[in-house]
C-alpha cells in the first residue's frame, strides 16, 4: 500500500533556473501543489548572460529580462518559490524527504532536480585571493566596474567569446585568451568577436598567475612554445566550463562518471518519482532552449506519475 497522501508540497523542483521555472510552469498549471526552492536568485545562469539571441521568440532579448519572464510566469501559474538550497533528500516509503540549507524538513511526491552547473576554475595562483577583486566568473554582474579598463577572458565556448562580446561595451580592451586555436562556436559568433576592433585573440595560450596586491593588476600567460608574458588588466573572467552541482545524491546508481544525472527521454531517473531536467542532466546540448524543453517534460512527466500513484 503506497503511503503518499500526506505530503506538505505535491512536488518540490530544486533550482529555479529555466529548467525549474518550465517545469513550474507545467506542474502549477496541472493545478498542483508545487515549490521551487532557489538557493541563489531565480533564472539561474540566465541573470548572469548579457544579450541572448539564440532563445526562440526573441530576436535579441537581455538575459536577466528573459530570467524575470520565466520567474514571473511560473508563479503566475501557482508555483512558489522558497529562497534556500536543497540539502539532501530521501526517499521513504514512496515519500520524498527534502531537507534545506535553512533547516526546514520538508515532503512530497514527486522531486524534480534541475540545479545546473557551477562553473570550473582555473585553479592558478591569484584566483581565489582576488574573487571579487577582479577575479569574475559574471560579466553581466560585474562588467560595468570595468569602464574603460583592459580585461581578460579566458575560454574558447560560446559562454567565453559571448562574453568577451558583452564586454567590449565597457572595457577599452578585452584579450581572449585561449588554450587551443579553435573555438567550440558557430561562425557567425566566431566572426562577431573577430570583427570586433576591441577584442585581441590571444591562442594557444593559457594562465598561470593573476596578479595584484588588493586588486588584478596583471595576468601572466604562456604559450604552446613556452613564450611567458604579462598583461595588465583589471579583471580577469574565466569561461572554462562547468560542473554539475549532485554533490547532495546518495543515489549513486543515476550519476554518470562526471557525476551528471543519467534520465530516460521522458526525464524519469531509475528512482521513480525522481525526474531531472536542464544542465545538469546527461545531455549532448547545454543551452536555455535545450533546458526549457527538459523543464516541460520534466513537469508534465510528473503531473503524470502524481495522477497514476493511486
Ligand atoms: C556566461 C554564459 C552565457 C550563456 N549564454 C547563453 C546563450 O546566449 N544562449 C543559451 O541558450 N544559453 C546560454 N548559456 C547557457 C544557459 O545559461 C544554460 O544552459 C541554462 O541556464 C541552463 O538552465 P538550468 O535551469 O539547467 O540551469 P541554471 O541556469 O544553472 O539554473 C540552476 C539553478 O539552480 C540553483 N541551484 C543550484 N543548486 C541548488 C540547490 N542545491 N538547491 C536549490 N537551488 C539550487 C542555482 O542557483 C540556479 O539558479 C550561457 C551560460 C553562461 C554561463
Amino acid at each position: 500500500m503506497k503511503n503518499h497522501t500526506n505530503t506538505d508540497h505535491d512536488i518540490i523542483i530544486a533550482g529555479a533556473g529555466p529548467a525549474g521555472l518550465t517545469a513550474g510552469i507545467y506542474a502549477g498549471r496541472a493545478g498542483l501543489n508545487v515549490l521551487i526552492l532557489e538557493k541563489e536568485a531565480p533564472g539561474g545562469k540566465v541573470i548572469k548572460t548579457g544579450e541572448i539571441e539564440n532563445y526562440p521568440g526573441f530576436t535579441n532579448i537581455n538575459g536577466p529580462d528573459l530570467a524575470m519572464n520565466f520567474y514571473e510566469q511560473a508563479m503566475a501559474m501557482g508555483a512558489q518559490l522558497e529562497y534556500s538550497g536543497l540539502k539532501q533528500f530521501d526517499k521513504v516509503d514512496d515519500i520524498f524527504k527534502v531537507s534545506l540549507e535553512n533547516g526546514k524538513e520538508i515532503t512530497s511526491k514527486a522531486l524534480i532536480i534541475a540545479t545546473g552547473t557551477k562553473e570550473n576554475l582555473l585553479g592558478v595562483p591569484g584566483e581565489g585571493d582576488l574573487y571579487g577583486k577582479g577575479v569574475s566568473y559574471c560579466a553581466v554582474c560585474d562588467g560595468s566596474f570595468y569602464k574603460e579598463m583592459p580585461v581578460a577572458v579566458v575560454g574558447g565556448g560560446y559562454s567565453a567569446v559571448e562574453e568577451a562580446i558583452f564586454l567590449t561595451r565597457f572595457a577599452s580592451k578585452v584579450y581572449l585568451i585561449h588554450r587551443r586555436e579553435e573555438f567550440r562556436v558557430d561562425n557567425k559568433t566566431l566572426d562577431k568577436a573577430k570583427s570586433n576592433p576591441k577584442i585581441e585573440f590571444i591562442l594557444n595560450t593559457t594562465v598561470e598567475k593573476i596578479n595584484g596586491s588588493n586588486k588584478v593588476e596583471s595576468v601572466d600567460i604562456i604559450n604552446l612554445n613556452g613564450e611567458k608574458t604579462n598583461l595588465t588588466v583589471d579583471a580577469i573572467f574565466p569561461f572554462i566550463g562547468q560542473y554539475p552541482i549532485t554533490e547532495f545524491i546518495n543515489h549513486k546508481d543515476i550519476l554518470n562518471d562526471e557525476r551528471h544525472i543519467k534520465a530516460d527521454e521522458n526525464m524519469k531517473t531509475s528512482v521513480e518519482g525522481l525526474f531531472v531536467a536542464g544542465d545538469v542532466r546527461v545531455t549532448p546540448f547545454r543551452q536555455i532552449a535545450t533546458a526549457v524543453s527538459d523543464g516541460a517534460l520534466a513537469g508534465q512527466n510528473a503531473v503524470y506519475y502524481i495522477e497514476n500513484l493511486d
